[in-house]
């Protein structure tokens, strides 16, 4: 990739780790059925939960340049945070045990209690114990108030041993992580071209942002028509509007591009993160089960699932009238429908 494309910027050193490019797919069934009614556009689905297995998801993308930064740097310890569940750190557990790399996760607990040994791990946790990652669980309100001390922390102690860490910000966003997403736009952009379309929309689920802005820098500098808009899981539209322009800054600075990037064209819809992250309601687990039964997509209740309901709730509300093609990226997340598997009770019977 790169070249005989339109970005003009040296990609640094990349260490594939996933299986790239990912399918893009029309959603038929769902398209006919709750698109074309209220004038919406044709659905695609950029598969990018099948960057790999166990790996799989959105943060293996920027992973790949995330440990060839690493290595250069000669790190042979990655540290970095996320929820209980995160993806992010399940993805980083086990492309660091591919790598030959130790993985130290600092893990947000969803409630103020300590600890608990007698819980049995289960989904994207579950998977970072398997791959034998050091795993620190933090009470949510000890880890959010003391996230950078202990990132220090783990990073002298490491550094005490004799070796030496690379820390990774939440979710693998910054200047280095939103490489990922910039080689991304660059394959979706192909991939529509060979379907024979270029796409009015790029859609996707905004958690830490890093995808968005690789998205949203990325059909800017390939001079795409494109408007990305990232369905926040989380903070609200000012968060991410300012999260996304920080990552292309921080981008700009470390690569010495001239690149600014104009806010307008950062768009974040924000009315969709229900009761806050991590916490689905009954519709979000609907739209899970009536994408499952109606495309045989697996979409998951903190990330994609939220998205995917946000972005077809405002499609019935003509918000997407005028758009011809668009394309929504499955970020991942399966291991995420397991721990909430008494949200799906009633949902088997929907579509
Ligand atoms: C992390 C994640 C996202 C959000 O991506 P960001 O780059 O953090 O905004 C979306 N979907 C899934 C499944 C994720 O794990």
């Amino acid at each position: 990739m790169g070249k005989g494309s339109v970005v003009n910027v040296q990609y640094p050193a990349r260490e594939r780790l996933a299986n790239l490019p990912t399918p893009l797919q029309p959603l038929l069934k769902i398209t006919e059925q709750f698109s074309r009614p209220y004038g919406g556009p044709k659905i695609w689905i950029k598969r990018d939960d099948l960057t790999e297995s166990a790996m799989s998801g959105n943060k293996l993308r920027k992973l790949e340049f995330i440990i060839a930064e690493a290595r250069a740097r000669g790190c042979n310890t990655l540290i970095t945070c996320g929820g209980e569940q995160s993806n992010h750190c399940r993805a980083t557990a086990l492309a660091a045990a591919k790598a030959g790399l130790q993985a130290h996760l600092i893990l947000r607990k969803s409630s103020n209690n300590p600890p608990d040994a007698s819980e049995v791990p289960d989904g994207n946790l579950l998977v970072d114990y398997l791959a034998g990652a050091e795993v620190s669980l933090y009470p949510l309100r000890e880890y959010l108030d003391r996230l950078p001390q202990l990132f220090e922390h783990w990073a002298g102690f490491y550094q005490q041993r004799g070796d030496r860490a690379l820390c990774i910000p939440t979710g693998g966003s910054d200047g280095l992580g939103i490489w990922g997403y910039l080689l991304a736009t660059e394959e979706l952009l192909e991939d529509c071209k060979s379907a024979g379309f270029h796409p009015d929309a790029v859609v996707c689920a905004s958690g830490s942002g890093g995808t968005q802005a690789g998205l949203t820098l990325g059909v800017a500098l390939c001079e795409s028509r494109a408007r990305v808009t990232g369905y926040a899981v989380c903070d609200d539209s000012e968060y991410f509007v300012n999260k996304v322009a920080a990552d292309v800054k921080d981008w700009a600075e470390r690569y010495g591009q001239s690149f600014d990037i104009d806010k307008s064209r950062i768009h974040v819809i924000d009315d969709y993160i229900g009761p806050g992250y991590g916490i689905a309601t009954e519709e979000i687990y609907q739209t899970i089960a009536l994408a499952a039964q109606l495309e045989g997509i697996l979409l998951d209740p903190v990330y994609t699932g939220k998205a995917f309901h946000g972005l077809l709730q405002d499609i019935q509300r003509g918000h997407y009238r005028g758009c011809e093609n668009l394309v929504f990226v499955h970020t991942g997340g399966q291991f995420g429908v397991f721990p909430q598997r008494t949200g799906f009770q009633k949902s088997w019977s929907a579509g």
